[in-house]
């Protein structure tokens, strides 16, 4: 059976059960000190030379994943489960372990992006390949695109009507961070990993200023990041209830 059809076919049978498909929802780094188990307790960062305040991505992936969780838990027909819910660290295997779960169909780390003049969502998936080794089918890269793209084309649908710069770039393959590829290799490595849909969502470059004036600085900002959840858990409950690819074909 191809691994669509076994996600698909997990999916069916937990509702038909009465319980309701999972979503792992993993809030990029966190807490302080060395890494951990591949994990950076902050990657992206913006200080505001206006206000003087740092805004770290650790912090506004942790806000971000709390209320899609919330959102998704809200609509009862999907439920989320968190990898972190406060500001702590989380090593890479412990992520990952979490979605080893009855019924997990899908698993998206968020994060923010740095680049300071550079725009846009984008998703990251496991190639079939990373550094030589096999790391993921074909069928299921197929899938993790399809699932990433559904992603930031939510978040795109969100800041698009903020900034006309921040348009959704197609998934793109992991290549050169090495902790992402530590992830997903623990994710796969799991009893129900491989056929779970994964990705990494890159929500925006938070050290462009001119992105930071709409997303973090704003009159607006706290008010656009509850959009931008509202409209990922919009697609994460959809994805849920009906996986990408099982739409458009078959
Ligand atoms: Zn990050």
């Amino acid at each position: 059976m191809r691994m669509k059809s076994v996600a698909l076919l997990v999916a069916i049978l937990s509702v038909a059960r009465g319980e309701l498909p999972i979503v792992v929802i993993d809030a990029g780094h966190g807490g302080s000190g060395a890494e951990l188990d591949h994990s950076s307790p902050n990657n992206a960062e913006f200080k505001s030379p206006r206000s003087g305040e740092t805004y770290s991505e650790k912090d506004l992936t942790l806000e971000l994943s709390k209320e899609i969780a919330r959102l998704v838990n809200e609509s009862g027909q999907a439920k989320a489960v968190l990898t972190r819910t406060s500001d702590v660290n989380v090593g890479m295997q412990a992520r990952a372990k979490t979605a080893d779960l009855p019924g997990a169909i899908a698993f998206v780390s968020i994060h923010f992006n740095s680049t300071p003049s550079a725009h846009g969502p984008v998703a990251v998936v496991q190639g079939e390949k990373y550094q030589g080794v096999p790391a993921n089918t074909a069928a299921q890269l197929k899938r993790d695109k399809a699932f990433g793209d559904s992603l930031s084309k939510a978040v795109e649908a969100v800041t698009l009507k903020y900034d006309p710069a921040s348009k959704a770039k197609p998934a793109q393959i992991f290549d050169r961070k090495p902790e992402g590829s530590h992830l997903f290799r623990y994710l796969r490595a799991l009893e129900r990993g491989k056929a779970l849909d994964a990705c990494f969502l890159e929500i925006e470059f938070i050290d462009n200023p001119k992105v930071a004036a709409w997303l973090l600085e704003g009159e607006s900002s706290a008010a656009i990041r509850k959009e931008i959840a509202a409209s990922v858990a919009k697609a994460l409950v959809e994805h849920a209830v009906a996986p990408a690819d099982a739409k458009s074909k078959e």
